[in-house]
């Protein structure tokens, strides 16, 4: 049994929508009250609509993660709202997909602005906030794709999303004295309003993939995040885990017709 989260304050970036809404419906009923964040006023209206009704708190503010402004401004409104910030959960994210011969230093810089750089600009925004909680937790949304796995189309993102465990790996070392601990969820492929535009045809190829045979939920990474935000989690730094329902593991195409 893990200790309660109770009246802990997060932040989840892009928590509006996917992935992020799935993380904030998990801690907020863990009583984790929860500032979500995201570029879309309407969206962020909406997902509090939808999970007012929670043991913690969810209250919204609109921010873009690649300008350090706003989230510098994130972070004073979780604190004002909330007492503090106990747990980071640098998530917002974007996935265009681009063919080498075609990506423009337009696309690289938008990719690695929001995906990477805004990483950056959140933790560091938090990281005086963190330090005062005594038991700071960041929780990185990277991917297998990029630091496991390739796809054709996203040789931009998935830099993107091996930046972000480079960029874990020192960070999570500078921050341990001050107790706060950073690790990152990877997931495979979750469905999410995103993953859905890609079109039923990609869904159902990638869930025949999936040893599990089915895609993941939302809820599946909100757990994964809420371990790492547990106090028995305080050892681990850091580190990175897999969440895809073994998607990484066949050899080959055959290791998983022979299932
Ligand atoms: P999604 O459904 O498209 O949601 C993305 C969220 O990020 C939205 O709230 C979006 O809100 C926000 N966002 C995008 N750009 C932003 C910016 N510049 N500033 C602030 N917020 C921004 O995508 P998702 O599938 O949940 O993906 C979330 C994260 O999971 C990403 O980091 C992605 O790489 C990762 N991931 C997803 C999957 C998957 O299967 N879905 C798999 C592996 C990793 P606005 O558009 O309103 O800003």
């Amino acid at each position: 049994m893990f200790s309660s989260l109770q009246g802990r304050s997060a932040i989840v970036t892009g928590g509006s929508k996917g992935l992020g809404r799935g993380i904030a419906e998990v801690f907020a009923a863990a009583g984790i009250n929860v500032l979500i964040t995201g570029r879309t006023q309407t969206d962020i209206d909406a997902t509090i609509a939808e999970l007012g009704d929670r043991p913690g708190r969810v209250s919204g503010l609109a921010a873009d993660v690649a300008n350090p402004n706003d989230c510098q401004r994130v972070v004073a409104a979780a604190v004002e709202r909330h007492g503090g910030v106990d747990i980071v959960c640098a998530n917002a994210g974007v996935f265009p997909q681009c063919r080498l011969e075609d990506l423009t230093p337009e696309d690289i810089e938008h990719v690695l602005s929001v995906n990477f750089k805004g990483t950056v600009f959140m933790v560091q925004a938090s990281l005086a906030a963190l330090a005062a909680s005594g038991h700071g937790r960041v929780i990185i949304t990277s991917s297998i794709t990029g630091p496991i796995t390739g796809y054709p189309g996203w040789s931009h993102y998935g830099a993107s999303k091996a930046a972000q465990l480079g960029f874990l790996r020192t960070a999570a070392m500078e921050l341990a004295r001050k107790k706060i601990t950073m690790n990152a969820v990877l997931p495979g492929n979750i469905m999410t309003e995103g993953l859905i535009d890609m079109g039923q045809e990609y869904m159902d190829g990638m869930a025949a993939t999936i040893p599990s045979g089915r895609l993941g939920t939302v809820a599946d990474i909100g757990n994964a995040a809420l371990f790492f935000a547990t106090d028995e989690a305080a050892f681990i730094t850091g580190q990175t885990l897999v969440v895809d329902g073994g998607q990484v593991l066949p050899e080959s195409a055959a290791a998983i017709a022979d299932l």
